[in-house]
């Protein structure tokens, strides 16, 4: 199994070093040829705007849609949960519009800028810790999504089928639960199974 990063802008090598952690091989995805090999990726936090910008400018967002069509599982955080989003809140044009959720960008304020802190996940037994960095929140999502976790009654985690959103940074501790949980619906995916 072959797990990509794509490596426009952001945490690649954080991802790619909790991928490794969770057992499965990470690789930086620079050009869309590279997307043929690979059975899941991860969209990394950064800053959504460029991230956005360098898609549309190398050909990421119609292959993106193209991998994700054929049930291929993606995972965005932070930034890239922006990218995924259908609906950003605000007058900015959305980017990939796969998974039916409205988001905010920056959603928590000055004083919590940053912070982290351990959070439920269905799914996941016990509580996995978050580092949250100018963090996006999902307002509202459609009735397709599941929600996965809340901090403090605002949704930071959810899954659409083959799709996964988390708010903040979990590739930046040892924690590599959500990974894990990733790479169990990448095997989903390739055995057919959901
Ligand atoms: N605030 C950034 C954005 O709106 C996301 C921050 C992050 O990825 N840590 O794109």
């Amino acid at each position: 199994m072959k797990i990509g990063v794509l490596a426009l802008q952001g945490a690649v090598t954080e991802h790619i070093r909790s991928i490794s952690l969770a057992g499965a091989d990470g690789v930086p995805v620079k050009r869309v040829e590279q997307l043929e090999d690979l059975d899941g990726l991860i969209i990394p936090g950064g800053e959504s705007t460029t991230i956005g910008k360098l898609m549309r400018k190398y050909g990421f967002m119609e292959a993106i849609r193209q991998f994700s069509e054929q049930g291929k599982p993606i995972f965005g955080t932070c930034a890239g949960l922006i990218v995924l989003a259908e609906r950003i809140d605000g007058h900015e044009e959305a980017h990939l519009k796969l998974m039916n959720m409205t988001v905010a960008r920056n959603a928590f304020g000055r004083q919590r800028e940053s912070f982290e802190t351990d959070l439920v996940v269905k799914g996941i037994d016990e509580p996995i810790r978050a580092v949250f960095i100018r963090a996006p929140l999902i307002m509202e999502v459609g009735s397709d999504v599941e929600v996965l976790s809340t901090y403090k009654d605002e949704i930071v985690t959810a899954r659409q089928g083959h799709l996964l959103a988390a708010s903040f940074h979990p590739e930046l501790t040892d924690d590599f639960r959500l990974h894990q949980y990733f790479i169990e619906m990448v095997e989903a995916s390739r055995t057919g199974v959901q």
